[in-house]
């Protein structure tokens, strides 16, 4: 399998792998323990912490440990006061979306927040923002099917000041460009294990402090009593050796990623009639979705896999849906271009070669379709 769909999930590090199996045989013990095996145990996930903290230019203590980025996501949510009014962007995660829709059903004021053909959020939608006032605005940092990349830092600075909260989707961005809690500006940040080679089922929120945040589950007073619940050790100490090869790495990385992604582009424009979606944009440096007018983006996603390659039709859970990706729709995308849309996000262990394979094996395919 020649694997481009890193947007879904990552590979786990051998490094990474080398760091949990520890925690996983030896160090059993509950972090909460008060003997000494349980106080080494709480120990390693304060070091997983620091090193998280690190990547996510926040401080320690501003890092809650969750079960990914969906739970950070709904968590973020949950600081809302009851009627509260929330914004949402038009391309956020459903782990956005759809808490958001709950809480319209439970009495919320929910405005929705327009991106233009580029995918980006224009100025006068901020200026419109900061007159309708909501508590809370969830913009994502960079979208997992375009790989948009949001101008996060200027809307936080220019919300914040007028007394709105800001949180935002990293779940993508991490790991890929840098990412830092502090320079954005914003009040809370999602951030996952899985997308930056580390495990699956591990997140983080990061807060600000005197950000209330209302406890989604309670229990045994865990990660400051904002998330209950004993501490999924192992994930965590990968989560933090996965953070902080990020860190070291993460310029090699970008230039690495970037090179190869140019490469893809510069093949998919010899294709007649294909569009690359929200190309004038700052994107990541391995996302590239793209359409052909007239193919079935699920269809030709089927061929590609008996070809052995694994890419994706949009995100992964919107896949199988047969509709077009909202975050298209959004753009404005028509409707059958949307419908053809393939995604394909690069990662650390692709090659030239790959993507060579690639473009010539789609050139057969758009041929005979
Ligand atoms: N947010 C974004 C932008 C994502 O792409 C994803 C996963 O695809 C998530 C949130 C959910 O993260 P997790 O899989 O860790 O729950």
């Amino acid at each position: 399998m020649i694997y481009f769909d890193h947007n879904a999930t990552t590979p786990l590090d051998g490094r990474v792998l080398e760091a949990m199996l520890p925690f996983l045989k030896s160090f059993y013990c509950n972090p909460s323990s008060l003997y000494r095996q349980g106080r080494i145990v709480r120990s390693a996930i304060d070091a997983a912490r620091e090193q998280v903290a690190a990547l996510a230019g926040a401080a320690p203590s501003q890092i809650i440990f969750t079960s990914g980025g969906t739970e950070s996501n709904n968590l973020a949510l949950a600081t809302l006061p009851r009627q509260g009014r929330l914004a949402i962007s038009a391309t956020e995660h459903p782990s956005i979306t759809e808490p958001a829709l709950r809480l319209k059903k439970l009495g919320t004021r929910l405005n929705i927040v327009n991106v233009d053909a580029n995918g980006m959020i224009a100025q006068d939608a901020i200026d419109k923002l900061i007159k309708e006032k909501p508590d809370l605005v969830s913009i994502m940092l960079a979208n997992n099917e375009t790989g948009v990349i949001q101008d996060l830092a200027s809307y936080a600075r220019q919300l914040s000041a007028n007394g709105i909260m800001v949180h935002t989707d990293a779940v993508q961005a991490l790991g890929k460009i840098p990412v830092n809690f502090k320079q954005l500006g914003v009040h809370l940040m999602s951030l996952s294990s899985h997308k930056i080679y580390g495990p699956k089922g591990c997140g983080a929120l990061v807060f600000e402090k005197g950000v209330e945040i209302l406890p989604v589950l309670l229990g045994g007073g865990q990660e400051q009593g904002i998330r209950a619940g004993t501490e999924n050790v192992a994930a965590i100490i990968g989560f933090g050796k996965a953070a902080e090869l990020a860190r070291i790495e993460l310029a090699k990385r970008y230039d690495r990623l970037l090179a190869l992604r140019e490469q893809l582009e510069t093949g998919l424009k010899t294709i007649p009639g294909l569009s690359i979606f929200a190309s004038q944009s700052n994107r990541l440096p391995n996302t590239v979705q793209f359409g052909i007018p007239e193919i079935d983006g699920e269809m030709l996603l089927m061929k590609l896999d008996q070809k052995g390659f694994a890419v994706s039709s949009g995100s992964a859970c919107a896949s199988g849906g047969g509709s077009p990706s909202p975050v298209l729709i959004a753009m404005n995308v028509e409707d059958g271009l949307a419908k053809s849309a393939i995604r394909i996000s690069l990662g650390l262990a692709n090659t030239e070669a790959e993507v060579f394979e690639f473009i010539n094996q789609l050139k057969v395919l758009a041929c005979q379709a």
